[in-house]
């Protein structure tokens, strides 16, 4: 997947995003379009636009890169792109790796979002008492996790039907 180059409102690069996030967040007025690919273009039901190679976003954010981004329920399930750990299913709900009840932190690394029914399953158990798998080890967010975090607003969904395609 070609992925979009996302600059600051200051024209600094961020980091890079997949288009269809790019096209999202130019609907959304939250970016404009700097520089637009000459041959590919972003085709969904009732939308035909030039791909877009870079966008600038329209308010400055500030991102922190060298500090870790702060731990958020919200922050877990948009790293993880609200897919359950256990399931892959769409998931809602933060599950603690390490139960709190047992001394586990809300960190990145001992957080996945989940889906309701998994959480409730699991309960306070850890994963290998549960018979449950993580399907990847959870991990700090990407500098783009923590744009898109920076930029609010709902990021919770990508619509599936955009998809670029050669002019
Ligand atoms: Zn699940």
């Amino acid at each position: 997947m070609r992925d979009t180059l996302v600059l600051n409102a200051s024209f600094e690069p961020l980091s890079t995003v997949t288009m269809n996030r790019a096209v999202v967040l130019v609907l959304q007025d939250k970016a404009v379009v700097e520089q637009a690919h000459p041959e590919l273009r972003m085709r969904g039901a009732a939308l035909d636009i030039p791909a877009p190679r870079v966008i600038r976003l329209c308010r400055y954010v500030r991102v922190p890169f060298r500090r870790q981004a702060p731990w958020s329920r919200r922050g877990v399930l948009v790293r993880d792109r609200h897919r359950c750990g256990y399931c892959g299913r769409r998931a809602t709900t933060v599950d603690h790796v390490v139960p709190r009840s047992r001394g586990g932190q809300d960190t990145w690394l001992n957080t996945v979002a989940a889906c309701a029914e998994d959480n409730h399953r699991k309960a306070d158990r850890t994963p290998e008492e549960a018979g449950m798998r993580l399907l990847r080890e959870p991990f700090e967010p990407t500098p783009a996790d923590a744009m898109l975090l920076a930029l609010g607003g709902d990021l919770a969904e990508l619509p599936e039907w955009l998809a670029p395609e050669a002019a």
